[in-house]
């Protein structure tokens, strides 16, 4: 009895135990979907303000400004050294260059399989020791090592695009023949004569981190004047970013939601999931039978690997960050900006082209995103233009843009260069290079689509946009099959093609979210807002802001209180890590700026005729908050900051968000102690030892 009673007491403890900690894991995560609904909410408020909400005027950022112009020098080409790399692959043969052949006699390599195992490890396959070509089949990735009867060695790397992967067609549509075996091909050949299809447009989207419209075209010029003048590249003018660094860019673009509407995929947060749980647009390409690509150099600051926990199953067919990643193991000894002897930019634009070769009779999807030049430097891509210039050229040719809409583009403009110190440079940073260009049938075959694109060309225009029109780019091509949403919104298609698995219930989109993300196939009304495309207004190019003179006694008193609450944010958010980070002290404002609601804006009232064409301006709006932007220096380690700051007219409160502070120079081995314990804290932390 006392036995069966002493197991009941356990069994009541060990319950207890179990519920609490049920309780504080529900507690913990209910305080993380708090904590993401009270931003969203505050995001929302800042987009809603008053002085966001005017029609957009680009601002005038002439390429030559002396002021920027000071930071631009010409770079010498990515050197590898003198060594060619010995092996190479088209498609999926590899094999010993000819010319390596020529000189060394006789040369047998053993290729070893490089397969991925996740986002951070990779496991080998057997090794196959021959003198002929090696097929690739298990990995695009292979290790080699050759000996030439000479007595020469080389050992390094190879990538090509394998033999093996299949894509079953979606139904009622062209299937893939070039991946399905003969038998199938013949039967489908068949079956096709019969039924009347139209071949789907390739997408090809190529980027470069860190490159805003203005750099492209200095720094870039021969591939800008090929982009635009051979391939009629339509540059869009006014696409402006939605938030700061490569996520805040790509997530949109790829999924149409911003990082706070889709389940958590942040590391440091326990319990979070991967990033399989995106809606990523690719796969509603590869829904259709498209073959998928997406790359990223950088494997260490991956846009989806960083902050975020990477994917769990390769996302895409043919996926370059498992070469990257061994790489940076491998070869660690090979010079900067290179994988063994060839430059790491050239890798990306080589297996780009060979995946679209590699297809050639299939619909293709890729994304290929290079950081490794461009992300911390300024000048260093220009030594890219002759590459990327010749990459485009040799695409033409191979008549591989003949059904391709090519998407030359980038998340953001410079971000850490001085250059962004300067006014000119901050708008700048807001408005990334990015451009379409369209092949001649897509003109014929949807002329109103390409005239509205046309049209948009110098509308505001966002990440949601072009991810809208990607959804749209689908409907056009399977209209009939699919139908679209009530409200005619691209952006929600994938929930109505039938194929498509259950959209992961947990994204949550606001009311004010819907309706931001505009087809670029539609047109973009004319006096679209800030608020509209759901940009805040600190990253909105748009904006009239108005420079104050600093020892202008008029706004001496509100510059020192704007100042201090940033710095005080600062403080508290490195205030639980005291004993670490050392509280920072002002030192001096280097520059700031209010920003100027339109004159119009103020003084509208309401229409004066019921068509709405006519405006009454006899009104009279009440102003119930400004923004102040500055630039500061605080000490211990001169950090530099710049940041938004509200201040409420009737209580004259001024509040700053952590989020809207940004680090403008490095902050280096600074926060050295806090890297691992808090990465989100770097920018903030001065490590007291
Ligand atoms: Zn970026």
């Amino acid at each position: 009895m006392r036995v069966i009673r002493r197991n009941v007491q356990k069994l009541i403890l060990m319950g207890s135990v179990a519920s609490m900690f049920l309780l504080l894991y529900v507690l913990n995560s209910e305080q993380e979907d708090v904590d993401k609904s009270l931003k969203i909410e505050i995001i929302e408020r800042s987009i809603r303000s008053m002085m966001n909400q005017g029609e957009c005027r680009q601002p005038h950022l002439p390429l030559d400004n002396p002021e920027i112009m000071k930071f631009y020098k010409l770079v010498e080409k990515i050197n590898c050294g003198s060594k060619p790399d010995w092996v190479m692959c088209e498609k999926s043969i590899c094999f010993v260059k000819p010319e390596i052949s020529a000189i060394h006699g006789d040369i047998t390599c053993s290729y070893t399989d490089i397969i991925r195992k996740s986002d951070y490890t990779a496991r080998f396959g057997r090794t196959v020791r021959i003198k002929e070509p090696y097929v690739l089949q298990n990995s695009d990735f292979v290790r080699v090592a050759c000996h030439a009867t000479s007595g020469e060695r080389w050992f390094g790397m190879a990538y090509g695009i394998r033999d093996t992967v299949q894509r079953p067609p979606a139904p009622n549509l062209a299937p893939n023949l070039a991946v399905l075996p003969p038998e199938v091909v013949a039967q489908a050949q068949q079956q096709l004569q019969d039924l009347p299809t139209t071949p789907f447009y390739n997408v090809l989207m190529f980027g470069f981190d860190s490159l805003s419209r203005n750099a492209f075209m200095r720094k870039l010029p021969r591939s800008y004047a090929y982009l635009t003048q051979q391939l009629g590249a339509i540059v869009l003018q006014g696409y402006n970013i939605v938030g700061d660094g490569t996520p805040q860019a790509l997530v949109p673009l790829l999924t149409g939601h911003t990082e706070l509407e889709l389940p958590e995929t942040r590391k440091r947060v326990s319990g979070s999931g991967s990033v399989d749980a995106y809606p990523m647009i690719w796969r509603d390409f590869a829904r259709l039978g498209y073959l998928t690509s997406f790359n990223e150099d950088l494997p260490y600051v991956g846009t989806f690997t960083y902050r975020m926990n990477g994917f769990d199953s390769q996302p895409v067919d043919h996926y370059l960050r498992t070469f990257y990643m061994q790489a940076s193991n491998m070869l660690s000894g090979s010079a900067p900006n290179c994988v063994g002897n060839q430059p790491d930019h050239l890798v990306m634009l080589d297996y780009t082209k060979n995946f679209m070769m590699k297809y050639r009779d299939s619909p293709r999807f890729v994304f290929s995103f290079h950081g490794g030049l461009s992300h911390d430097s300024i000048n260093l891509v220009g030594a890219a233009d002759d590459d990327v210039h010749d990459w485009l050229v040799s695409l033409k040719e191979k008549s591989l843009l003949d059904d391709t809409i090519l998407i030359f583009m980038a998340d953001h403009g410079n971000r850490f260069a001085e250059v962004r110190a300067t006014l000119q440079g901050k708008q700048e940073e807001r408005l990334p290079f990015f451009s379409f260009a369209f092949p001649e049938s897509f003109k014929k075959r949807f002329p109103q689509e390409y005239n509205n694109f046309l049209a948009n060309e110098h509308h505001l225009s966002t990440p949601f946009d072009v991810h809208a029109t990607l959804k749209h780019l689908i409907h056009l091509q399977t209209s009939g099959l699919y139908e679209l949403t009530p409200d005619n919104n691209y952006d929600n298609l994938s929930n109505d093609i039938k194929t498509a698995p259950v959209q992961p219930r947990d994204i949550h989109i606001s009311e004010q979210a819907r309706g931001r993300a505009i087809s670029l196939f539609e047109r973009i009304p004319n006096n679209r807002s800030c608020a509209d495309a759901y940009i805040e207004p600190h990253w909105c190019a748009c904006l009239n802001w108005l420079p104050l003179t600093l020892n202008d006694t008029r706004y001496a008193g509100i510059i020192f209180k704007a100042a201090s609450s940033i710095v005080d944010t600062i403080n508290a958010a490195t205030v639980e890590r005291r004993q670490l980070c050392a509280p920072l002290q002002l030192v001096q404002v280097n520059w700031a700026l209010r920003l100027q609601p339109h004159k119009e804006l103020l003084e509208f009232k309401t229409n004066i005729d019921r068509d709405g064409f006519l405006a009454d301006l006899s009104g009279h709006t009440v102003v119930h908050e400004e923004f102040y932007q500055l630039q500061l220096v605080t000490q211990p380690g001169q950090a530099l900051y710049e940041a938004s700051v509200a201040h409420n007219l009737h209580t004259f409160n001024v509040t700053t968000k952590l989020t809207d502070i940004s680090r403008v120079n490095q902050y280096g081995t600074q926060a050295k102690c806090i890297y691992e314990r808090d990465p989100e804290l770097r920018k903030f932390c001065y490590c007291r030892e």
